[in-house]
């Protein structure tokens, strides 16, 4: 009990290195975290709060240095130990939830565990439970479309906790609620600390939420300035060689650049796309099926699984999805499985045309999108498609941007695509860079 459960040893982070957009988010940063404490990382926008939090997680690799959880380099971690991590170690919330709109609540809270081998019904015995626990068990066959933004961070919680890790990091979770939710919301994450016994992590630039750390650690221009201990839950022998943080070195323009930088959004999709990685079967298999038992599709979903882990192929997958149930297969009938397998290889086939350069992915995914929407472009449209396609690709439009881009007229520089072709075309996209993501 008295050893960190998290060590952050010499890390730094620098984004586009040796580039001119070279961003030193992180200089030098040394932090110790022990089991059971709630430590608050706390800073002004753009301090690094989000890379350390990200770093911590694994989510992002360091530059230099390195991130020890139970003794343990994340850098050194085979894949099936870092997989093993995000699965059952580390439970993460955002503040923008990140709950998947075409799956209901109790199958968001329960999606952690979809890939652990346990059997529907006793998955959904823990996520009723949690949900019954934060009050929102009525909700749970509700959309989060339904949700109050209050609701939906609470569901987001429940889902971080289904695996039950020890460890729960939290960034700016109540930044997009009014006061009542977010005092709700830091009740639960406290009531999570004081009885459950959880290490938690969370990171606000809110001064009213450091009440409820036992350790507050503050952030400026990329380095921890000073720690503020509420309560000390370090063992004394530790404390002895304890952290001293130096004084801050300002550059004027290094403050200017990290001012413009940070009006880019923190959390890049590749970052969250990693969280995701395991649901990727399911977000596929929602993409392109309604009207299925239950029964029919959680069989075509293993099978699915088993295709994307490359364990079968594509004709192996189309011959189950077509063999009856009680033959092992899916029991779909065979023109469906058929025409869902093609689908299938299709985007797959993008997917992996995606992997090239972004002038080339955006090349193949603007023939790929005319054939499958049957699209008539002229020259000027083409192009601009393709440019819009690219900057998403790209991560530097976000999908809203990218529809508004697809459906505004030519004349207004836009690409000219009717808003119901451009919001399949912007749901197509965003499967597809889910998937590009291993
Ligand atoms: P905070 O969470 O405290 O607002 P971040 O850790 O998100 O700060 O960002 C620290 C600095 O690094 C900011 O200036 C931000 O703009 C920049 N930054 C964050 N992520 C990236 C990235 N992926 N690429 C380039 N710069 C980034
Ligand atoms: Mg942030």
């Amino acid at each position: 009990m008295n050893k960190p459960i998290i060590v952050v040893d010499k890390l730094r982070v620098i984004y586009n290195q040796g580039k001119s957009n070279e961003m030193r988010a992180l200089e030098e940063t040394n932090l110790s975290i022990y089991p059971e404490e709630y430590v608050i990382i706390y800073g002004p926008s753009g301090c690094g709060k989000s890379t350390l939090l990200y770093s911590i997680s694994g989510l992002q690799s360091p530059t230099y240095g390195d991130v020890y959880i139970r003794n343990k380099a994340i850098s050194k971690m085979t894949e099936e130990e870092e997989l093993r991590l995000h699965q059952t170690g580390i439970g993460m919330i955002f503040q923008a939830f990140y709950l998947i709109s075409s799956l209901d609540i109790l199958e968001n809270v329960c999606l952690p565990k979809v890939f652990r081998g346990e059997k529907p019904s006793d998955r959904k015995k823990e996520g009723v439970r949690l949900l019954r626990r934060f009050g929102i068990v009525e909700q749970a066959d509700k959309f989060p479309s339904q949700l109050s933004g209050g609701q939906k961070q609470r569901v987001a919680i429940a889902r971080s906790l289904v695996n039950n890790p020890e460890i729960i990091l939290a960034d700016e979770p109540v930044g997009n609620l009014d006061s009542e939710s977010a005092e709700n919301v830091l009740k639960i994450l406290k009531e999570l600390n004081d009885i459950d016994k959880k290490t938690i992590i969370l990171v606000t630039h809110n001064p009213e939420h450091l009440v409820y750390a036992d350790r507050v650690i503050h952030m400026k221009d990329g380095r921890i300035t000073k720690e503020e201990v509420f309560k000390e839950k370090r063992p004394p022998e530790e404390l002895a060689n304890k952290q001293e943080y130096g004084p801050i070195d300002r550059s004027p323009e290094s403050s200017e650049l990290k001012m413009l930088m940070s009006s880019f959004k923190s959390l890049l999709p590749q970052q969250v796309d990693v969280l995701l990685v395991p649901f990727k079967a399911k977000q596929l298999l929602n993409h392109l099926l309604s009207e299925l038992s239950d029964e029919q599709v959680s069989i075509a979903e293993a099978f699915m699984k088993e295709l994307l882990f490359k364990n079968i192929d594509m004709q192996t997958f189309a011959e189950h999805l077509d063999l009856d149930l009680d033959e092992g297969g899916a029991g779909w009938n065979k023109v469906r499985a058929r025409s869902f397998a093609e689908r299938t290889q299709a985007i797959i086939e993008q997917v992996n045309g995606l992997k090239d350069s972004p002038e080339q992915s955006a090349l193949s995914l603007t023939e790929y999108l005319t054939t499958l929407f049957h699209l008539k472009l002229t020259e000027t449209q083409k192009l601009r498609f393709q440019a819009t396609l690219k900057l998403r690709l790209e991560s530097q439009i976000g999908q809203i941007e990218l529809e508004k881009r697809l459906d505004t007229r030519v004349s207004a520089d836009g690409v000219g695509i009717h808003k119901t072709t451009a919001e399949k075309i912007v749901r197509e996209i965003e499967v597809l860079m889910l998937l590009k993501y291993s």
